[in-house]
C-alpha cells in the first residue's frame, strides 16, 4: 500500500455536499467579494486565535506584507527573518523595500535562535523583526522575543501560517502577538479552496491600516488615503474555511493521534524525531526528524520504492538561495545550524484522517531501510 505525504481530500462525510450546495446559492446571488461569510469567518477566526481583530486576506504572503506595512515598515529598513523559514518570509521584506538580515536555527527546537537574535538586535538596530512559528509549534523562547522586542520597540510579526491551533501556555499562539499571519494554502492546517491568507493584531490602529492596505488603501468607496493592493480574500474561500473550521478541531485530533504514534514508534527504530518544546500544544502540522545527511538518501531510496511520501522541509537554508543573493544584507549565526539542519531534515507522512494501516506502512519501510 503506498501513502501520500499528505492528503488534503479526506472531507468528513457531508463535508462536500455542505460545500457544493454553499457554492450553489452563493453563486446564484452572485455573493463573491466580501458579505457575511466574510466578515462571519474573520469574527470566527478572532475567537479561534484569541485576538481582537481578525484580517482576511488573498494569501499567507500577503499577509506578511500587510503586516510588515501596517508596523510602518518600507524602503531601505533593515529587517531581522528566521534562515530556517518557508522562502514567502524573506520574499516579503524585498517585496515591501526593506533589507533582510537572516538569524540562524536553534539546534533544539528548530526555530530562530534567541541568543543570535539578540547579538544581531543590537548590532542591526532593525525597523521590525519576523519569527516564524515552524513545524506546528514555535520556539521556547517567544514569551524573551515577545519582551525583548517591547522593549527594544521592536514591531515584532510573527508568522504564523504553520501554526493554526497550536497553543502556547494553553492559549493560542497568536493570542499575545502584536501582529501575526497565517495561511490558508490548502496544504495547511486550516486550509481553503484555493489560496487566503489572514492577519490578526490586539491592536486597533494597526488593524484599521492592515485592512485599508488590503483593499487599495480606501479610506471610503473612491478615497483612496494610502497605496495598498487588492488582497481581499473572496466570499467562497471565507465559505469553504467556515465549514472547515467546524471540523478543525477533528481534524487537529487526528493530526496529533498519528504524531504521538511516531513519537511512540519512530525512536525504536533510532530515528530523532524532533519535539515540540515545553508548554505547547502542536497542531500535528508536520512530523520532523533529523537523519544522518550520508544516509538520508538511503532511507528516501527506500521510501520512494515503497510508495511511502516524504518530505525535506525547508531543503536549504534562505541565506542560501540564489534569489536571496541581491537582497541579503548578513547572515548571523557562525554555526550556520540552518543549512545543518536542512540537509538532515526528512519529514515523514502526517496529514488528518491517516489510517492505523497507513502508519504501520510508514514504519515498515523504515525497517527495511533498517535490514
Ligand atoms: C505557507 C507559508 C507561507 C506563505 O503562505 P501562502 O499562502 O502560500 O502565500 C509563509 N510562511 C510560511 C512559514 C509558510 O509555511
Amino acid at each position: 500500500m503506498s501513502v501520500p505525504f499528505i492528503d488534503i481530500k479526506r472531507f468528513e462525510s457531508g463535508f462536500l455536499d455542505e460545500w457544493n450546495e454553499k457554492v450553489k446559492s452563493m453563486s446564484a446571488v452572485a455573493q463573491f467579494i466580501g458579505g457575511s461569510e466574510v466578515t462571519e469567518l474573520e469574527a470566527e477566526l478572532a475567537k479561534w486565535t484569541g485576538t481582537k481583530y481578525a484580517l482576511a486576506c488573498a494569501n499567507g504572503t500577503d499577509a506578511i506584507q500587510i503586516a510588515l506595512r501596517a508596523v510602518g515598515v518600507g524602503r531601505g529598513d533593515k529587517v531581522l527573518v528566521p534562515d530556517s523559514t518557508f522562502w514567502a518570509t524573506f520574499e516579503s521584506v524585498v517585496n515591501v523595500g526593506a533589507d533582510p538580515y537572516t538569524i540562524d536555527t536553534n539546534p533544539n527546537d528548530l526555530q530562530m535562535d534567541f541568543s543570535v537574535f539578540k547579538d544581531a538586535i543590537e548590532k542591526v538596530k532593525p525597523k521590525a523583526a519576523i519569527i516564524v512559528h515552524l513545524y506546528g509549534w514555535g520556539s521556547g523562547d517567544i514569551e524573551s522575543y515577545r519582551k525583548l522586542c517591547k522593549e527594544k520597540n521592536i514591531p515584532l510579526i510573527e508568522d504564523g501560517a504553520q501554526c493554526f491551533g497550536v497553543k502556547f501556555k494553553g492559549d493560542p499562539i497568536y493570542k499575545d502577538a502584536l501582529i501575526s499571519t497565517t495561511s490558508f494554502y490548502p496544504a495547511k492546517v486550516l486550509g481553503a479552496a484555493g489560496d487566503g491568507g489572514a492577519v490578526f493584531t490586539n491592536d486597533e490602529e494597526i488593524s484599521i491600516l492592515a485592512r485599508r492596505l488590503a483593499n487599495h488603501g480606501r479610506t471610503s468607496h473612491y478615497e483612496h488615503g494610502i497605496v495598498g493592493w487588492n488582497s481581499r480574500l473572496d466570499s467562497l474561500q471565507a465559505a469553504f474555511l467556515r465549514i472547515s473550521l467546524k471540523h478543525l478541531s477533528a481534524r487537529i485530533d487526528s493530526r496529533r493521534k498519528s504524531q504521538e504514534f511516531f513519537y511512540a514508534e519512530l525512536p525504536k527504530l533510532g530515528i530523532n524525531v524532533i519535539h515540540p518544546p515545553a508548554n505547547y500544544y502542536e497542531n500535528g502540522y508536520c512530523n520532523v526528524t533529523l537523519v544522518d545527511p550520508a544516509e538520508r538518501p538511503k532511507i528516501e531510496a527506500v521510501l520512494k520504492e515503497k510508495g511511502i511520501g516524504f518530505g525535506n522541509i525547508y531543503p536549504g537554508a534562505m541565506s542560501d538561495q540564489p534569489g536571496a543573493k541581491p537582497h541579503l544584507i548578513e547572515r548571523f549565526g557562525k554555526d550556520q545550524n540552518a543549512r545543518r539542519i536542512a540537509a538532515s531534515v526528512l519529514n515523514f507522512p502526517l496529514f488528518a484522517y491517516m489510517t492505523d494501516g497507513e502508519l504501520a506502512e510508514v514504519i515498515s519501510a523504515i525497517k527495511l531501510y533498517k535490514k
